[in-house]
């Protein structure tokens, strides 16, 4: 029998979601000296790089140029993209196991968490998550009910999403048209009613998530005022050895003390202050609000309720307070940490421990932080378990591991499946149809969109 990573019988791995995780783990797997690989990457939607494509702003092209990284990635020998195939419903784990050494799940974080406050539901309450898949074009959103026929809007969280969200709801509209922002979006946003966004920060400036980069670029934004109370950063007493805060601080005191210029959308930061219900008749209306003091708790600063309320209008509100993420069928998931159970990638089962040659990369392993890039790193160790793993034999044995084999499964359970060739048309049409309007592309909403430039 052929030693397993070598050219008459190359390691063959299984990857489960294109987005960044995926491609760095197809990368690592690549670049090892002396290995032979061949990647299947799956993902049930039929464009690839996840969030890059969905949950990157419209208005951060440059970062979403990363992709020419992955379609490199793509070109190399053994690569393949199998598009619209759902692990846990057209294929299982022991599909994959009879066909593969290793599986990777790279599947991310895609839906949010909750604040757990009465109202949550309402409607014109929605969850950041849903209202970035919208704007992007991702086919499951696009009949999300958006309403930007109102004034107010109330955005919940401190993170890079809550900036990104709010940035927005208030850029001038003409410079949304220049991105490859959904076209649904850019037409409720072209008669938007928005006027004021209002950021709410459950502890202080010191402890947001956001990065400077991102308050500076909303402290810049034609026709919108940045409103920073200076009061609140005076009260900062002491965050001297905390880069992230040291900087974050720098970012807001630059900004800080601005009045609104007439005529401007207003972005207001507040901080200590969560909101306790959402108030409404159908659709949300007000926002009731409390005061939070900072209190030491188990070596961090926790939020801690006040009597001090307040009650402020919004017609939308935005909950930017993390993504989570979501079980696979067939694999084990730890539903309070929102992960599948890992250790250094390898998946642990029920038993606690691991699970021969099944594995996580991206956020599905370490949650939802972190940026594009600490995904290189955080796959490279996984592919690293993955080598040694290999190297003492505590891999799959699949009984069909060739590439036809897995071809002819996935055309009897998704006869549509989407090759890399199939979206390599559609990202080209894509683009061509930006073109005339100076976009970067115009994305498709649908499927059905997608599968008619195949012709299908
Ligand atoms: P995040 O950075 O974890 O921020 C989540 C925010 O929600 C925090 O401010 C958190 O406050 C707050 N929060 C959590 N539960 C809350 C509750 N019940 N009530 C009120 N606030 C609550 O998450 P994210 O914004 O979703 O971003 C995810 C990752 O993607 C981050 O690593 C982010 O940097 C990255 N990202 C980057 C960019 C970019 O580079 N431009 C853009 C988008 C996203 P506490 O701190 O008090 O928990």
């Amino acid at each position: 029998m052929s030693v397993v990573g070598t050219n008459e019988r190359p390691l063959r791995v299984a990857i489960v979601g294109a987005g960044p995780a995926g491609f760095y783990t197809a990368e690592h797997l690549q670049k090892r000296e002396g290995l032979t690989v061949a990647i299947d990457m799956f993902d049930r939607l039929a464009t690839p790089y996840g969030l890059v494509r969905l949950g990157v702003a419209p208005d951060h092209e440059k970062i979403k140029s990363v992709t020419k990284i992955y379609e490199r990635i793509a070109t190399h020998p053994g690569f393949r993209f199998f598009g619209c195939v759902e692990i846990g419903r057209d294929l299982t784990d022991a599909d994959l196991a009879d066909h593969y050494d290793a599986i990777v799940l790279t599947v991310g974080a895609p839906v949010d968490r909750r604040m757990g406050i009465p109202g949550e539901d309402l409607a014109g309450s929605i969850s950041a998550t849903d209202f970035v898949a919208w704007y992007n074009a991702h086919p499951d959103y696009r009949d999300l009910v958006v309403d930007l026929g109102v004034e107010d809007v109330v955005v919940v969280g401190n993170g890079n999403v809550a900036v990104d969200v709010a940035r927005i709801l208030t850029t001038d509209v003409e410079e949304l048209a220049l991105t490859d922002i959904a076209d649904h979006a850019l037409e409720l946003l072209r008669a938007s009613a928005v006027r004021t966004v209002t950021m709410l920060g459950r502890r202080g400036p010191a402890q947001a998530a956001f990065t400077p980069k991102e308050i500076r670029e909303l402290g810049e934004l034609a026709g919108v005022t940045l409103v920073v109370d200076q009061a609140d950063l005076d009260a900062v007493s002491e965050v001297s050895g905390d880069e992230h805060a040291e900087r974050v601080m720098k970012a807001l005191h630059g900004v800080a003390g601005r009045t609104p210029a007439p005529g401007d959308r207003v972005i207001r930061l507040r901080f200590l202050t969560s909101p306790t219900e959402l108030r409404g008749g159908h659709a949300v209306s007000e926002v009731a609000l409390v005061a939070n003091d900072l209190v030491e708790q188990d070596g961090s600063l926790r939020a801690q309720a006040t009597d001090r309320t307040d009650l402020i209008p919004a017609g939308l509100v935005l909950r930017a307070v993390g993504y989570r993420g979501a079980a696979v069928p067939g694999y084990p998931f730890d539903d309070r940490a929102g992960r599948i159970s890992n250790v250094e990638g390898r998946i642990i089962g029920d038993g606690g421990t691991a699970l021969a040659g099944r594995y996580v990369a991206g956020w599905i392993k370490r949650g939802p932080q972190g940026v594009i890039g600490t995904n290189k790193a955080d796959a490279g160790d996984t592919v690293s378990g993955i080598i040694d793993d290999l190297a003492s034999g505590r891999l799959l044995s699949p009984a069909h591991p060739t590439q036809d084999d897995v071809a002819a499964l996935v055309a009897e359970r998704v006869p549509g499946a989407v090759s890399w060739a199939d979206w390599q048309q559609i990202d080209q049409r894509e683009r061509e149809r930006g073109e005339p309007d100076g976009r970067p592309r115009r994305k498709f909403a649908s499927l059905d969109e997608m599968l008619a430039v195949l012709g299908r």
